[in-house]
């Protein structure tokens, strides 16, 4: 479990300000009823069900962790949560709830940033994928892993650890998310850079559609060119199409050596040079290039996330990158890496004020979470309005200092409204995280930012969600990122699959 990500969701759920978006009821749909209950009661163990109907009557507060999203700004009112534990049983529940038109939330870590993996508040039914988390199959010759979809990234992780794999995604939220939600989210996290996309590296899925059927394309071929790839479909449709209960994916090797070092920068304008630079030195073995701005780091100090770097390094820094090394040999990983610190020391024109260099496992892992814990000290500071954009890179600060502009214009900065806007994100990507953290979630604050921040991403051409997806979120500005045939198109193919649209109900499409 994410260390502190219950105590992050108690603050959200006490706020008595809380302003949360709910979707009105589809009319198509129907709330699950006793007698549905009694269905569930008879194809599943009692340990798989969690409802405040009769005959369980669960306080509803018993099911607030499923119906809260990780932010705390979507609230769903299901009553009733299931946790199977084989592909045939969620395959029956599905068939069930499609003939019923029941609604149907697929949910894995419930750590998604869009709302996508809670209830909008149609009656919905939460199937967790929580209690699906074996290992089928792992081949440490060619890395090919073949999982549950319930099985947590941090386990997938470790398991894989002895024989010298890693997994090909990572992110802050690996001690929850699960790999079917990675999946469904496409995630993108911090070894994308190195490794690429989902897209690339899942090799098959085990899909049951929303009528119940299971749709076995759990291949292991690392080569498949027999027509349609339909497993691409399930990669990034966050439920929207079918639950993942089972997926193939290639593992690397495990670097023989990683080092890090965070580069405290005098301003943005030297991030460009950075990137160049470093890519042009480090080549090979560069395996992330992360931004984190002033404010965005002060804050993952202020709650406690990573060890602070010497005050003599962050004096007069306008913003920090953290470089990622990971290669075949270390003596020749940290001759590179010390090679490129002098080019950046002794340049006629600094780029850098200083540099940090971990020495020791602790202090590499200590390093990450100053970057990875930002998105934890964010939640922990205030209610924050998520934009995962992404636009060039040139652009980064001028969308965080517009925004903050517009705000400003707007009378709505100060301690009592909207305390901090910040960036951060993977550089190495071209992906910004644009976050506005304020006291609470008011319609006033998301009037002045949507669809101003959207109609910027448009202006730089760039996309809406570089990673994180549409879920519920972002759904009415998506025309932003897809042309209206795109569109279109999409919802022609969730006609094919969903046509009663029980498979996550308001997410993804306008
Ligand atoms: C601290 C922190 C850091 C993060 N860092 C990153 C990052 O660097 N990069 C990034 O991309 N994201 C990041 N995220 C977002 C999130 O962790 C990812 O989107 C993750 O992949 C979601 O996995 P999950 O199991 O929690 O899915 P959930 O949140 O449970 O679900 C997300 C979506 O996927 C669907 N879904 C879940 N499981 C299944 C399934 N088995 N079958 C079909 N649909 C399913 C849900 O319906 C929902 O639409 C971060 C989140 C946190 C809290």
């Amino acid at each position: 479990m994410f260390p502190t990500r219950q105590a992050a969701r108690r603050l959200a759920l006490q706020s008595s300000r809380r302003w949360s978006h709910s979707v009105a009821p589809s009319p198509r749909l129907n709330p699950v009823t006793e007698k549905d209950l009694a269905y569930f009661s008879s194809i599943l163990q009692p340990s798989s069900i969690l409802s405040t109907l009769s005959p369980s009557k669960l306080p509803a507060s018993e099911l607030d962790p499923y119906n809260t999203d990780w932010i705390g700004r979507y609230k769903g009112t299901s009553t009733t949560v299931l946790r199977p534990r084989t592909t045939q049983e969620v395959s029956e529940i599905v068939k069930y709830c499609n003939e019923k038109r029941i609604g149907v939330v697929p949910q894995g870590g419930n750590t998604g940033l869009v709302g996508g993996s809670v209830p909008t508040g149609s009656g919905e039914v939460v199937v967790n994928l929580g209690n699906m988390s074996n290992v089928r199959h792992f081949d440490a010759v060619s890395g090919i892993l073949v999982a549950d979809a319930g099985c947590v990234l941090q386990s997938l992780t470790d398991y894989i650890a002895p024989q010298n794999h890693i997994m090909p995604v990572d992110l802050g939220a690996k001690g929850s998310c699960q790999i079917g939600g990675n999946v469904a989210t496409n995630a993108g996290g911090l070894r994308l850079m190195r490794y690429g996309s989902l897209h690339g590296t899942v090799l098959g899925l085990e899909v049951v559609l929303p009528d119940g059927t299971i749709l076995d394309l759990l291949s292991t071929l690392r080569k498949d060119n027999t027509g349609y790839d339909l497993k691409q479909l399930f990669i990034g449709a966050e439920g929207t199409l079918g639950i993942i209960t089972g997926v193939s994916i290639l593992t690397p090797p495990a670097p023989q050596a990683s080092n890090n070092v965070i580069l405290a920068l005098p301003s943005f304008e030297c991030v460009l040079p950075l990137f160049k630079t470093a890519k042009r030195q480090l080549s090979e073995i560069m395996s992330a290039f992360e931004y984190i701005d002033r404010t965005a780091y002060d804050l993952a100090v202020k709650h406690g996330q990573g060890r602070a770097l010497n005050d003599e390094d962050v004096e007069g820094a306008a913003c920090f990158v953290l470089i990622e090394t990971s290669g075949g040999k270390r003596e020749h990983d940290e001759e590179k890496l010390n090679e490129l610190l002098e080019t950046l020391m002794t340049a006629d024109k600094p780029i850098i004020n200083t540099g940090v260099m971990s020495q020791t496992p602790a202090q590499f892992a200590s390093m990450w979470a100053l970057r990875e814990g930002v998105t934890e000290a964010v939640s922990k500071e205030g209610k924050a309005y998520k934009y995962d954009i992404s636009v060039p890179l040139s652009s980064f600060k001028d969308v965080v200092d517009v925004t903050r502009e517009r705000l400003r214009e707007k009378g709505l900065l100060g301690p009592k409204a909207v305390k901090h806007v910040i960036g951060y994100g993977h550089v190495g990507d071209g992906n910004l995280h644009l976050n506005v953290v304020a006291d609470a979630y008011t319609p006033e604050i998301e009037a002045a930012l949507e669809p101003f921040v959207y109609e910027l991403v448009a202006k730089y051409k760039g996309s809406i969600s570089a990673e994180h997806g549409v879920g519920v979120m972002k759904t009415h500005a998506l025309h932003y990122s897809k042309s209206n045939t795109a569109i279109e198109m999409m919802k022609r193919i969730k006609q094919v699959f969903d046509p009663n649209g029980i498979m996550n109900p308001g997410k993804v499409l306008p």
